[in-house]
């Protein structure tokens, strides 16, 4: 095993040089805006970041300007209920969201990146950032599961963009991962295709059932999607996972825009 160790001792270096001299001689453009990035150091410094909790390189450029717009709310603002319209006789009434930054700005610029500029990395590196920030918030959890993609649209992608939101925040928070735990049970529209929030009620609602494989009694969840607009995804989701079992499920999303705070945090 020494061998393979000092090889790979004198090859990192090589190749990160080799890496930083490519970069300097072909600038890379920004994946999120497209202007040619010019912040080389302030990304190698989110690369470390992805890389140290989750072991895996980001591989992505991004410019100075994009990176430093990745603004989180306050502690504090984090918390929000999960349905923007809370109905009577909700079987899982004052559902927590956790939401740490606003879709805007360089947010709403890169999510279509991800979804359909095929760019999962930087969905992990939101999974960094996200993951991350529930640490420094003292968020506990046994286990993190995405909200699933319709198998349509998993084969028309190739991922899920949940997915690789979630996994680096199992990692950074060093508990289990799994995407076979929840499950459609039928395919549904975008819910940004629909305008009103009974048509997005209706959508969703039934979609998700947990596995019987799993057994979650007694589990604390955490279920993950990229961007939460009146929540009710999440809220059918946590649904499910409460059905099954679980004892807690905190509804956790990279981005949106309200701010209506929850009575009783997570
Ligand atoms: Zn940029």
């Amino acid at each position: 095993m020494a061998h393979i160790n000092t090889f790979r001792g004198v090859v990192s270096p090589v190749f990160s040089l080799l890496k930083e001299t490519l970069n300097f001689m072909f600038p890379e453009n920004c994946i999120i805006c497209g202007r040619l990035s010019d912040a080389a150091g302030r990304f190698t410094q989110y690369e470390r970041f992805c890389e140290s909790r989750t072991g895996k390189p980001s591989g992505l450029n991004i410019c100075g300007k994009c990176l430093s717009s990745l603004v989180p709310y306050d502690p504090d603002k984090r918390w929000l209920l999960c349905l923007s319209n809370p109905y009577e006789d909700d079987p899982v009434p004052g559902l927590t969201l956790y939401m740490p930054m606003a879709y805007d700005g360089v947010v709403k610029k890169a999510v279509p990146i991800i979804k359909f500029g095929k760019k999962p990395k930087l969905a992990n590196l939101f999974g960094c950032i996200l993951g991350s920030l529930l640490k420094s918030d003292s968020v506990h959890a046994d286990l993190v599961v995405p909200v699933p993609l319709s198998s349509s649209r998993l084969q028309e992608r190739g991922f899920n963009q949940a997915s690789e939101i979630a996994r680096p925040v199992a990692d950074i928070l060093g508990i289990a991962y799994s995407d076979n735990v929840l499950m459609r049970t039928r395919n549904t529209s975008r819910q940004t295709e629909l305008t009103g929030n009974l048509d997005r009620i209706a959508n969703v609602t039934g979609a998700f059932k947990a596995s019987e494989e799993w057994d979650l009694t007694g589990m604390t969840v955490i279920v993950v999607d990229d961007v939460a607009t009146t929540g009710f995804t999440l809220h059918e989701a946590a649904l499910a996972l409460h059905e099954a079992g679980c004892r807690k499920v905190l509804c956790v999303a990279f981005a949106g825009n309200r701010l209506a705070k929850n009575k009783e945090p997570f």
